[in-house]
């Protein structure tokens, strides 16, 4: 079902509660047929998806299948082979004075959950989400982002072909239309995007008291310790900065080390990203695209906030900005004010630990810390001294990769998380249950 005029929400909204009243989603098998046709959609429709996202985004092929098809197949599938697990009841022991009762727990589906992605990976940051909300018996709305109009209209014309379209539903649209739907009474509302909107969901959530999982963003440090191989370190840095031309949630937005090892580490990353991307990343058929020319305008006014390492050059026409390392950049330069989002890395300069951790908690809280470290002593110190989203030490980004580990930030980069067994608690409600015999 697509919509497009702000009517149709309430519409929308009261055809999918209707559904979930009558039980039709609560059964098991409900649950993984769905998921069996979202898997069968992504894999019949994959060459439509990829096209959209090269058409959104620049993605090219093989990296559109790895960040966004193939991982939300493999969180489908992942689900698949533990739901009937993860659903099953969990006794808790029940104290002396109740002796003879037995206490559990059950998961509750919540009801209609509305899902709002952004564009910078329009499709996994939808269907991700959807996977854990269908799995725990919700009807949905899912609300693609208008940033991405080829990968909306893709899902918009491919999900009602394969899912139950009377507890599944894409309206799609922009501010008008979300704004229509934020009116709405939900059970759930599954929000990733920036903290200025993550402010107008909750807002509208509280009205309803309804939850909000919000899957925000913000500005992820790389730390790099003395002592480490620069080669090495850059190699990593470089794939997980510049992936998506850096339009990624969890990129490291900027690099803290120690003078020596900035020395170091800058012609590395220089080499490392010849190396990635060849001599003209613009002929890269691996490098993406800035997702609009107010972005663009946005990323190449912060081109001059230090010294060039590598890139620097762009094209507004073809919206391509060079995978650029900036160095000896000042804390209070522009480019490190907001999260950068897109391919500028730029390395700031600290004494030491210390100063690298004190430069972190002065700041909001990070969805993702990223530590380049030999000592165990540092891994330590970093994980007990900071507050981030997540912890990655050696490899950006990645950590959202493993189904099995909770996905979501803290503090100015959002609440709640997702992911495997993480989106059943997410998306139910965990059911005290109290039984004694009356004899
Ligand atoms: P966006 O502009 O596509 O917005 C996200 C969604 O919010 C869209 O569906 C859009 O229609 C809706 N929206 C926009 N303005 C609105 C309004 N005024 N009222 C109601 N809804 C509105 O995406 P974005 O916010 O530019 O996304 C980039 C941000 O998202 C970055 O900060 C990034 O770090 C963050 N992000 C976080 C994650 C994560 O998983 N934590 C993942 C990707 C992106």
């Amino acid at each position: 079902m697509t919509s497009s005029t702000p009517e149709q929400p309430a519409a929308v909204a009261a055809r999918l509660r209707a559904t979930f009243r009558t039980g039709r989603t609560k059964p098991l098998e409900w649950r993984t047929d769905q998921l069996r046709q979202l898997r069968a959609m992504l894999t019949e429709h994959g060459p439509d998806f990829a096209a959209a996202l090269r058409a959104d985004l620049g993605k090219g092929e093989a990296e559109a299948y790895r960040t966004e098809i193939d991982f939300t197949l493999r969180e489908i599938d992942h689900t698949l082979s533990h739901l009937e697990e993860w659903l099953r009841p969990e006794p808790a022991p029940v104290p002396p004075h109740l002796d003879g009762a037995e206490a559990w727990t059950v998961y509750d589906p919540l009801g209609v959950v509305l899902v709002i992605a952004p564009w910078n990976y329009p499709l996994q940051l939808l269907l991700a989400p959807m996977v854990g909300a269908l799995a725990s018996g919700n009807c949905v709305v899912a609300k693609p982002s208008e940033l991405a109009p080829a990968t909306s209209a893709a899902v918009a014309r491919l999900l009602p072909r394969f899912l139950d379209t009377d507890a599944v539903a894409v309206v799609e649209g922009a501010v008008p239309e979300t704004t229509a739907l934020l009116e709405q009474r939900f059970d759930h509302i599954f929000y990733t995007g920036n903290g200025t909107v993550g402010r107008i969901v909750m807002n509208a959530a509280a009205k309803h008291l309804t939850p909000v999982t919000l899957e925000l963003g913000g500005k992820s440090p790389a730390f790099v310790d003395r002592g480490t191989d620069p080669d090495a370190v850059a190699a990593r840095l470089v794939a997980g900065k510049f992936l998506n031309a850096g339009q990624t949630c969890v990129a490291p937005d900027y690099v803290l080390t120690d003078p020596e090892t900035a020395a170091r580490l800058e012609p590395a990353l220089a080499r490392a990203v010849t190396a990635l991307f060849g001599d003209d990343p613009a002929a890269a058929p691996n490098y993406g695209r800035i997702i609009n020319e107010r972005h663009f305008d946005r990323l190449t006014g912060l081109l001059g906030s230090g010294r060039t390492v590598a890139g620097g050059t762009h094209d507004r026409d073809r919206k391509y900005i060079a995978p650029t390392v900036l160095g000896g950049v000042a804390p209070d330069a522009p480019v490190m004010g907001e999260e950068i989002f897109g391919p500028i890395l730029p390395i700031v300069e600290v004494a030491d630990l210390d100063e690298a951790i004190d430069f972190i908690n002065d700041r909001d809280k990070p969805l993702a810390l990223y530590a380049f470290t030999e000592s165990a002593q540092t891994r330590r110190r970093l994980t007990g001294e900071t507050s981030s989203g997540g912890l990655g030490f050696g490899l950006p980004v990645a950590h959202l990769t493993v189904s099995d580990l909770p996905f979501g930030g803290v503090g100015e980069s959002g609440m709640g998380r997702y992911h495997g067994r993480y989106s059943i608690e997410t998306f139910s409600h965990r059911k005290a249950v109290l039984s004694k015999p009356l004899a």
